[in-house]
């Protein structure tokens, strides 16, 4: 870490890495965070992906080191002035090989995040990602650089920082070598516009507060066709339940097999 620039956290070795995620944010410190635990950050650790965080306040062109300013039209907060990301982008791109990576705006008014975009990115080299702060990021910056602006759902966090723990984590899972059973990503919810059926595991006969629960009787007949049927019955019943778009469209792909 030590033969880096300021402006550059690197964190993992780097050298063989397959997947590089570049993230740009006002708080470089707090990565690799929660990416640095189990099987992504033991992947990490492996370089099986690499992460760097760019610090955009080593950007900044004032004595103070501001990066926002106050919006054109008024309104409440500040927003992150576009000289700023495209200082730290330029830097960036300075390598070739990152000129082509994919580049994503984290941003509640993006696209939703989804598993289909996440199994697109993960089949790629790595991705830029930037991180907003206080309003937002100024459109032009966003639009000069062609980022894909993308949302982790309808609801507004403080920083984009949180949001690219989101992605990157979700990507990453996805990569060769991460996970230890591949067949533990293919009956994951959001496979086939399905939620995934329950859980459970031993003891079979669990007793709390004076009551026993018990697993279902299936699931212990080590039967496996009915142990799948009842599983894709629960997955049907509980998607219909709570996500009726997603199971529209699970009906939608069943009819048209
Ligand atoms: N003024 C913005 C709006 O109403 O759309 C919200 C800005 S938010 C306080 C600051 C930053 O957090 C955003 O620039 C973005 O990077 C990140 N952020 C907030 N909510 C998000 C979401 N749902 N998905 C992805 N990023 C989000």
């Amino acid at each position: 870490m030590s033969d880096l620039p300021l402006d550059v956290q690197k964190i993992g070795k780097g050298k063989y890495s397959s997947w590089q995620a570049h993230v740009l944010t006002a708080f470089p410190q707090m990565f690799p965070g929660p990416l640095g635990f189990s099987n992504v950050g033991k992947a990490l650790e492996k370089d099986i992906w690499s992460l760097e965080a760019h610090d955009l306040r080593q950007f900044a062109t004032t004595s103070y080191g501001s990066i926002d300013d106050t919006p054109f039209g008024g309104g409440a907060g500040m927003v992150i002035c576009p000289h700023i990301v495209a200082s730290c982008m330029d830097d960036l791109l300075e390598k070739s090989e990152n000129a082509a990576l994919p580049r994503i705006y984290v941003s509640p008014k993006g696209k939703p995040f989804t598993a289909k975009r996440a199994k697109q990115l993960a089949a790629g080299a790595g991705a830029i990602i930037l991180c907003g702060r206080y309003e937002g990021v100024d459109q032009r910056v966003i639009d000069s650089y062609g980022f894909e602006e993308i949302s982790i759902g309808d609801y507004v966090i403080s920083g984009g920082e949180l949001a690219s723990y989101v992605l990157l984590d979700a990507t990453v899972r996805l990569l060769p070598n991460v996970l230890g059973a591949a067949a533990s990503l293919t009956e994951e919810s959001f496979e086939h516009s399905l939620l995934e059926y329950p859980q459970y595991t031993r003891p079979a006969l669990w007793q709390n507060q004076g009551q026993d629960f018990t697993v279902p009787e299936v699931l212990l007949s080590g039967h496996h066709a009915r142990i799948a049927e009842w599983r894709l019955q629960q997955s049907e019943a509980i998607t219909s339940q709570v996500r009726p778009d997603l199971f529209a469209r699970y009906q939608a792909r069943k009819h048209n097999r």
